[in-house]
């Protein structure tokens, strides 16, 4: 276990929230994703933008110069000329806006009085801009933290954000994506650097994400809330690791990131015992294609075949730190092909720590380290790419080896599915941020928050106390239905129908989970089919027990209702006159039993009658009307 206090870890948080408006934030396009196949498609290329100050982002430069292009999927009847960057923004889409103001407003965070637009430049084709509209919002100020049991996390900032394009797939030459989801508004809530443990980070989140859906206006399910957080701990450097989608992976996110930035200082530790510098490190390069003219290795052969080179380069002092894991599964060899993969478009590397393998002989080992001059405590990286690709891939291997005898650079890294990280850019610098000159800045007047304060949802903590205290739920139960998709489902039929609270929210989260595992398709049920199995549950024509036959015969039988489900199963429950006759019929033919043993009939002359009407009469009122019969003909022959 980690001391994360003594390492000096501190956190912060981004959070990106789509929001649920009528249409996108700079058009009138909807704001819907769509799977059927898109009617246009088109290639473009991305040329950087530059800056009111004359600067270029140097990443953005980079990748225009790499060459690459852009596959970009459109729609003719949900896509505009805006999202294709035909045409200038419309001005900023208002319910959106008046979102973002009621998030600050409950976040207790300070409205600012004029909305200006932003450009962030975006580098990796996913806007047709080049860049990405963000307007400043609210900013924190004494109220606006998030309470937590670690102590308090003060919100920075709160911006509305236009959302990227879809990612579809990388082809050969280029980047595909689609357009459907560019424009749709985000609100992003930024928290100060004061999350001091993984788990801590996951209880911000949770309750900042809680927040959010407060509103009733934002959209739910995979990919609708992303983060972004940033790492570091004493020593270390500031990590920015961007778009984790699930929640519950955020603390081992950030228990792995330590652990990397622990072991790369423990490894510019080692270096710097071996008495390795920054200068020891240059771009020396040696071709040895012909070395490998012989080679087994498959993944050689082939590049050799394309007429491509082999070209090495020697870290020297690296030996046995090169294959050092830095995080589960991951070494600084992954590194190093992260930065030659990212800079350079090869496939990846070879490094003599991990040789002789993968094809490559003892003897081509030897021969190489020969070439290279390399001595025991020196490693050597090799690729075979076309020989441009292969100079960059090295350079960039240089580059990131001359960090790690200094420690940990600083870096955007994307989250892989299993917690780990890998490299994904360069930190952007200074010069990504200047104003959107094509829309015009909005001022926040004193009516607008005024009439946003009077209609404040109420707070989940409030909400969560109402549930237990005045909806009798259990504090478990309260949580859950807080957290539960089906949260204003259920408000809805608590407000409209008088069925046990507890019931309806039993029901909605572990009936349908339970049903679920069974493999029924749950979410196929609709909202209306929902609500009239607790009216007619209210009008008395079902009993509770009943329940999850119904909801498997309703999903089952799509498009149709409660009613012919209750028909459908014998399951309508009898008229209170009908459930008397039985009862009395039942009592008569055991008589007998009556007889002999008295009011100690009772129960078993119940289970009598349940076995008889089993689903179609409440236990409750069969009970009741047995003991009054029971009661009735004890009278008579007792006179
Ligand atoms: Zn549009």
């Amino acid at each position: 276990m980690l001391d994360y206090s003594s390492l000096g870890l501190k956190v912060g948080l981004e959070l990106h929230q789509q929001l649920d408006t009528k249409h996108k934030l700079f058009c009138g396009c909807p704001t819907k994703l769509r799977d059927d196949e898109p009617d246009v498609k088109f290639l473009r290329r991305l040329r950087p933008t530059q800056s009111e100050l004359g600067q270029v982002d140097e990443a953005a430069l980079f990748e225009f110069k790499r060459g690459r292009r852009y596959l970009y999927e459109s729609y003719d009847d949900s896509v505009c000329l805006v999202e294709m960057d035909e045409e200038p923004p419309h001005d900023v889409n208002q319910e959106a806006l008046d979102i973002a103001l009621e998030v600050a407003l409950l976040l207790k965070a300070k409205p600012v009085d004029q909305v200006c637009v932003m450009r962030k430049v975006v580098i990796d084709g996913s806007n047709t801009t080049g860049f990405q509209r963000t307007l400043l919002v609210a900013i924190g100020g004494p109220e606006a933290v998030v309470e937590d049991e670690e102590g308090p996390v003060r919100i920075e900032t709160i911006c509305v954000e236009e959302d990227a394009a879809r990612k579809m797939g990388e082809l050969e030459d280029a980047v595909q994506y689609r357009l459907d989801r560019l424009g749709i508004p985000l609100v992003e809530v930024a928290t100060a650097p004061e999350i001091k443990s993984p788990e801590q980070a996951r209880r911000v989140a949770l309750k900042i994400g809680r927040l959010l859906r407060a509103t009733g206006k934002v959209k739910r399910g995979l990919g609708t809330i992303r983060q972004d957080l940033n790492v570091s701990i004493k020593d270390g450097a500031r990590i920015e690791i961007k778009g984790v989608q699930d929640l519950d992976l955020l603390p081992k996110i950030i228990e792995f990131e330590v652990v990397r930035q622990l072991n790369l200082l423990k490894i510019a530790e080692e270096l710097k015992r071996r008495g390795v510098t920054p200068s020891d490190l240059n771009y020396a390069f040696a071709d040895v294609t012909e070395l490998f003219r012989n080679t087994k290795s498959k993944v050689l052969l082939g590049g050799l075949r394309k007429g491509w080179r082999i070209l090495a380069v020697k870290l020297p002092g690296f030996a046995g730190l090169v294959g050092r894991e830095i995080q589960p599964g991951r070494r600084l060899g992954t590194e190093l092909k992260d930065y030659a993969v990212f800079w350079g478009g090869v496939q990846g590397i070879f490094h003599t720590d991990e040789l002789p393998g993968y094809g490559v002989s003892p003897e081509e080992v030897e021969a190489l380290r020969e070439e290279l001059k390399a001595g025991e405590l020196d490693a050597v990286v090799f690729t075979v790419a076309p020989l441009s690709k292969a100079e960059e891939a090295l350079k960039a291997v240089v580059d990131r080896a001359k960090q790690a005898v200094q420690g940990v650079p600083e870096e955007t890294r994307s989250a892989n599915p299993d917690g780990t990280t890998k490299y994904s850019r360069p930190r952007p610098g200074a010069a990504r941020m200047y104003p959107e000159t094509d829309v015009r800045p909005i001022t926040i007047t004193e009516e607008r928050l005024k009439k946003i304060k009077e209609a404040l949802p109420e707070l989940p903590e409030q909400k969560f106390k109402r549930f237990v205290e005045e909806l009798k739920l259990n504090p478990e139960l309260a949580e859950a239905m807080l957290r539960s998709k089906k949260l204003e489902l259920f408000e809805k039929i608590v407000s409209q129908v008088k069925v046990p609270p507890v019931l309806v929210a039993s029901t909605l989260e572990y009936t349908l989970k339970g049903l679920k595992r069974e493999g029924f398709a749950v979410d196929t049920l609709s909202d209306e089919v929902l609500m009239e199995l607790f009216k007619e549950l209210e009008a008395g024509h079902m009993s509770k027990e009943a329940i999850p036959d119904v909801l498997k015969w309703l999903l089952s039988n799509p498009g149709l209702g409660v009613a012919e489900a209750l028909r459908s199963l014998g399951l309508r429950l009898l008229a209170l006159d009908e459930l008397e006759r039985i009862v009395e019929s039942i009592v008569e033919d055991n008589k007998e039993l009556l007889a002999r043993k008295g009011e100690r009939a009772v129960k078993p002359l119940i289970g009598e009658v349940m076995k008889h009407v089993r689903g179609r009469a409440d236990g409750k009122i069969v009970s009741m009307l047995v003991s009054k019969a029971v009661e009735n003909r004890l009278k008579k022959t007792s006179l």
